[in-house]
């Protein structure tokens, strides 16, 4: 069993989807980096305030911000994690590197999920968090209403503020410059999976599995 993992692909692609599930039937930890900053935000922490004007204008946070939050992270975890949206830069994807390195406990697979743009946008325009329990909800999926309450817990859902048509053509301009380079990064290293993603989340979620399992 894979338990070192790491989750890449544009946004909306199904990291964070995929994430649940895993942390669902196996148990295993899947922090996401983006909802750690979007928590230090309201919190209003000072972290969370240097980040809120990258997130906010759709841009990547500075590596030195989001390696303190991970390694933080990895301080009060055990071993076991599905990172969800981290590394998205190659200076990151090297620091996860030393930082394992260190533990003795290298990276086992990192799955690239492949969706097109008419997809991202479709998904976006529908896509709703649970401003209560954090769970993503897609309009016309799981709710038939962006004012629907939430179908876990009955929580109030809310839109995230980088969910615009502007802000994600910026999120798509910075995932094909800085994050796409670290599908041929894991390449190299042989533990890049691709996951054609364009199917509904539990088909994806088999393809997941499969590899999770495989020795
Ligand atoms: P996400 O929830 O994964 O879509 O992330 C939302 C936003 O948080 C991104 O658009 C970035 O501004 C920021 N962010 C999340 N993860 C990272 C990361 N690994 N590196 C830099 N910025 C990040």
């Amino acid at each position: 069993m894979k338990r070192r993992i790491v989750l890449l692909g544009p946004p909306a692609s199904g990291k964070g989807t995929q994430a649940e599930l895993i942390r669902e039937k196996y148990g295993i930890e899947t922090p996401s980096v983006g909802a750690i900053l979007r928590e230090l935000q309201v919190a209003k922490t000072d972290l969370g305030m240097r980040a809120a004007k990258y997130t906010n204008a759709g841009l990547l946070v500075p590596d030195e911000i989001i390696i303190e939050v991970v390694q933080s992270w990895l301080e009060k975890h055990d071993g076991a994690f599905v990172f969800d949206g981290f590394p998205r830069t190659t200076g990151q994807a090297e620091a996860l590197e030393i930082l394992l390195a260190k533990r003795g406990t290298p990276l086992d697979l990192a799955f690239s999920f492949e969706v097109d743009f008419a997809t991202i946008q479709d998904r976006v325009c529908r896509r709703m968090v649970c401003g209560q329990c954090g769970s993503i909800v897609s309009v016309g999926l799981h709710v038939t209403s962006a004012l629907s309450l939430c179908p876990r817990c009955g929580g109030t859902l809310e839109r995230r503020g980088d969910d615009t048509l502007e802000t994600l053509m910026r999120r798509m301009q910075e995932y094909r410059e800085k994050s796409e380079p670290l599908v041929s990064y894991y390449e190299a290293r042989g533990i890049l999976r691709r996951i054609p993603g364009e199917a509904m989340p539990e088909s994806v979620f088999a393809s997941v599995s499969a590899e999770l399992e495989t020795d």
